[in-house]
């Protein structure tokens, strides 16, 4: 299989160069082959003291969705990497940072020029209902505090005859930015905002950015299907209260829904 474009992989040295000021508050090693970088990164002992460790690999030989789902990429057509970020314990509940993550791409995506960008409740970006990129967050202890593993993978021009297991339909950057943007000034963003971002959460809460999440929602007002391991329930997204957990009104009122170990998906019958 072929790239449908060919892209330019991230080097070290450049999203260091183009994160400026910021370059020294991050660990950032580029390799060309891993399993999964979040898994890496889980595994890894800790970083400097406030350093972000962050791990970009050409390629990904077992990339993670959620829930042992798999995470499909190609050198030069997919970006993968994953940040480590120290919080502490009572700075929120794990949902809000998947969801913070989601904002930070989103923005990353709006400023470089893609236009129709959602975000499907709890981990996954859309451009105009087409996956684009996906996030996995897991937590680790570090240091008595906790870390968050942030894992992206974001498609940059997929193959022509990607073969991807059933889900939402796909899509990639290069069908929406002209000519493709640099993918180190892409990663270097995407720090940057996550960096900002995250610093709003620990500071003032998911709060203080539901209403950023709220109007890029993918669902908003529709009627959706949450699956859990042995039941759905159906009901109408409503958006996501301060924790960040989806509300769902459904026949027996309006529903929080909390847990990482659901999946939505529209409801069309
Ligand atoms: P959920 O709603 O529970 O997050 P999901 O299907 O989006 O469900 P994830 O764990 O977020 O699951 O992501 C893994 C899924 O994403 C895979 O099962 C596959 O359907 C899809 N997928 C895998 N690789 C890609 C890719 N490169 N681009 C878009 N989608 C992908």
């Amino acid at each position: 299989m072929k790239p449908a474009a060919s892209v330019s992989l991230p080097h070290a040295e450049s999203v260091l160069a183009l994160l400026g000021p910021l370059a020294p508050r991050f660990e950032l090693s580029v390799i060309p082959e891993c399993s999964s970088t979040n898994t890496v990164l889980r595994d890894e002992t800790c970083s400097g003291p406030g350093r972000v460790r962050v791990l970009i690999a050409h390629r990904q030989t077992g990339g993670r969705g959620r829930r042992g789902r798999e995470w499909l990429s190609w050198p030069g057509a997919s970006l993968t990497f994953s940040s480590r970020w120290a919080f502490e314990p009572a700075d929120g509940v794990p949902v809000g940072l998947s969801l913070v993550a989601g904002i930070a791409l989103a923005r990353v995506l709006e400023e470089i020029g893609v236009t129709g960008v959602q975000l499907k409740w709890p981990n996954d970006i859309l451009v105009s209902g087409r996956k684009i990129a996906g996030i996995l967050v897991e937590l680790s202890p570090e240091r008595g505090q906790m870390a968050a593993v942030v894992g992206i993978g974001l498609n940059l021009a997929l193959p022509d005859a990607v073969a991807l297991p059933a889900g939402l339909p796909v899509t990639d950057l290069s069908r929406h930015v002209h000519p493709s943007p640099d993918p180190n000034l892409v990663v270097a963003r995407i720090l940057a905002e996550l960096h900002a971002l995250f610093e709003t959460y620990a500071q003032a809460g998911f709060s203080a950015l539901k209403g950023a999440w709220a109007q890029r929602n993918a669902f908003a007002g529709q009627p959706v299907r949450i699956l859990a391991d042995e039941h759905e329930t159906l009901g109408v997204c409503e958006g996501v209260d301060d924790d960040g957990a989806l509300l769902l009104r459904t026949e027996r009122g309006l529903e929080r829904i909390l847990s990482g170990d659901v999946s939505l998906r529209p409801h069309t019958g």
